[in-house]
C-alpha cells in the first residue's frame, strides 16, 4: 500500500494463504477475538492515524474501544484492494508458497509450483515463524488427536466431552485464544493452562493510554526498571509502561548484547504481561472461565507426556506431579530461531547466507534501516525483512503500531521518497 501510495517502483506480493493482508492475526472469522490494542491506535497508515476509526465510523461501528480482528482484516484486505485500484499495473498479486530465493543481481524467488518470480529487491513480511513442540514434549509419542501444533490451525474442541480435559502450554495472549476459541465451540470440560510462572496478560484500562515521554529514559536495565517503578507509582503501571512506547525500538537499538540479553533474561515475562494486554471484555470471559473451575492457570514445568499422562513439576516444588490430559494445545508462541526453523524460504536463505540470525536468537538479523545482515555480517540492497522476525533488532515489532511504521519507512526508502520528504537530508 505505501510503495502504491509513495509512486514507488512496481511490486509482486506473494502470498500462499487464501485470505490476503490478513496474516494469522486477522483471519480468525470468530467475532470474539478482538483486537489487543485500541481501535483508535490500529490505523495501517502511520501519517493518517484515524484511518481504522474512520473506516469504522463509515460503517457505523463505534470505534472507542477494541474492534474484532475479522473486522481488522477487512479494513486491510479493503485497504489493499482499494490502493491496488489506483493503478492496477503497478501491484500483482502472486498466489503462491515461496519456497526458495536466489540473492545476486537480482531476486528470483521460487514457488512451489514451480514458478519463478524475478525482481530487483525482496522484502521478508512471512510474519511470526511457525510454533514448535517444546523441548520434553514428543507429539509423534502421542496418539492422533492428543496434541494440536497450532492453536490456529488445529482441531481444539473436536471430539471431547464434559468430562474431558484441555492442557494448554503457555500462559500469554495465544492461551487468552484458545481458552475463549474451545469456549466458543462448545467444550464444556477441563482447561489447564501451564506456564513457567503461570503469568497472564493484563488487561487494559478503560481510558486510553496517555502521550509518550518527553526524553527517553535510561537504557541501562536497573536504571530503567528504578524509572518505570517511580513513574508507576506517580502515574499507574499501565501509563508508565505505556508512555515508553515512543522509546522502546531506540532504548532497544542502545542497548549493547548483554544488555539486551539481560532484560530478556529477567524482565521479559513482565514486560509481555504489562505491555501486551488483552480487551476489558476478553479479560471478563477469562475471570468467568476461571470463577467457573472451567480454567486453571498452573506454573510449573513440563516433563513429558505419554499418551494420557502428562508430567510436571510445580514452579518451586521438587517433586513431580500427574495430571490426565485428553488434548495438549501448544500456545507457546513463535519459534523465533532461525537455526531451527523449517520455512523452506528462510532455510534457502539462511543455507546460502543470505540472512542470518540475530545475536539473541530472536529472528533474522538486519540494520537498523531493515537490510538483512548476510553471513558476512554485512547488510546489502537486495533483502529486507519486516515485522515479528525483525525483533532481534528492534525488539518491539509485533504489533500494528510498530509495524506500520517500519513498513511506512521501507515503502518510502525503495521509493526514494524520503529525500522528496526531507527526513534523510
Ligand atoms: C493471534 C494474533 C492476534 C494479534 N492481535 C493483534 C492486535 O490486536 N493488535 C496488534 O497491533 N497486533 C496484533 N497482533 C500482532 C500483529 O498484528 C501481527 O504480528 C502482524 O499481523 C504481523 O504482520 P506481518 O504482515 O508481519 O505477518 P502476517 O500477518 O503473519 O503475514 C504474513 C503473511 O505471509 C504469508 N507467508 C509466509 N510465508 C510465506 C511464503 N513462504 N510464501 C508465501 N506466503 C507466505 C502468510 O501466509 C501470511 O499471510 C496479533 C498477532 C496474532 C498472531
Amino acid at each position: 500500500v505505501n510503495l502504491l501510495r509513495d509512486a514507488g517502483p512496481k511490486a509482486i506480493l506473494i502470498e500462499r494463504s487464501a485470505h490476503i493482508a490478513r496474516g494469522v492475526a486477522y483471519s480468525a472469522p470468530d467475532p470474539a477475538l478482538l483486537l489487543n490494542v485500541r481501535a483508535a491506535n490500529m490505523s495501517a497508515l502511520p501519517d493518517r492515524p484515524d484511518h481504522f476509526i474512520d473506516w469504522l465510523a463509515q460503517r457505523g461501528v463505534a470505534s472507542d474501544g477494541f474492534a474484532p480482528r475479522a473486522l481488522y482484516g477487512e479494513y486491510l484486505t479493503e485497504l489493499l484492494e482499494d490502493s491496488r485500484q489506483t493503478d492496477p499495473s503497478r501491484l500483482e498479486i502472486v498466489s503462491g508458497d515461496a519456497i526458495a530465493a536466489e540473492v545476486g543481481d537480482a531476486v528470483r524467488v521460487r514457488l512451489a509450483s514451480g514458478e519463478v518470480v524475478t525482481g530487483d529487491t525482496l522484502v521478508l513480511a512471512s510474519g511470526n515463524l511457525p510454533p514448535v513442540a517444546p523441548p520434553n514434549l514428543n507429539p509423534d509419542g502421542l496418539a492422533p488427536g492428543r496434541y494440536v501444533a497450532d492453536p490456529w490451525h488445529g482441531d481444539l474442541a473436536g471430539g471431547l466431552g464434559a468430562d474431558d480435559t484441555v492442557l494448554i502450554l503457555g500462559t500469554g495472549l495465544t492461551m487468552i485464544d484458545a481458552a475463549l476459541l474451545l469456549d466458543r465451540r462448545g467444550f464444556r470440560g477441563r482447561i489447564v493452562a501451564l506456564s513457567r510462572r503461570g503469568l497472564l496478560p493484563h488487561r487494559h484500562a478503560p481510558l486510553p493510554a496517555p502521550p509518550g515521554l518527553a526524553e527517553r529514559p535510561p537504557v541501562e536495565v536497573t536504571r530503567l526498571l528504578r524509572t518505570v517503578r517511580k513513574r508507576a507509582a506517580a502515574i499507574g503501571w499501565r501509563s508508565a509502561v505505556d508512555e515508553l512506547r515512543p522509546w522502546t525500538r531506540s532504548l532497544w537499538l542502545a542497548g549493547t548484547v548483554p544488555q539486551r540479553a539481560r532484560f530478556l533474561r529477567h524482565l521479559r515475562p513482565w514486560w509481555d504481561i504489562h505491555r501486551h494486554r488483552i480487551a476489558p471484555r476478553v479479560a471478563e470471559q477469562i475471570d468467568s472461565l476461571r470463577a467457573e473451575g472451567r480454567l486453571r492457570i498452573v506454573a510449573g514445568r513440563l516433563l513429558g507426556a505419554t499418551d494420557r499422562v502428562l508430567t510436571w513439576c510445580p514452579r518451586g516444588a521438587d517433586h513431580v506431579e500427574e495430571m490426565l490430559v485428553d488434548r495438549i494445545v501448544n500456545c507457546t508462541g513463535p519459534q523465533v530461531d532461525l537455526d531451527s526453523c523449517t520455512e523452506p524460504l528462510l532455510r534457502s536463505l539462511r543455507d546460502a547466507g543470505h540472512i542470518t540470525p540475530d545475536p539473541l536468537r530472536l529472528g533474522v538479523a538486519t540494520d537498523p534501516v531493515a537490510r538483512a545482515i548476510d553471513v558476512s555480517g554485512r547488510p546489502g540492497e537486495r533483502l529486507f525483512a519486516l515485522g515479528p522476525l525483525t525483533k532481534g533488532t528492534f525488539w518491539e515489532m509485533t504489533a500494528v503500531p510498530d509495524i506500520r511504521e517500519q513498513a511506512w519507512t521501507l515503502a518510502r526508502r525503495l521509493s526514494h521518497a524520503q529525500w522528496v520528504g526531507g527526513e534523510g537530508l
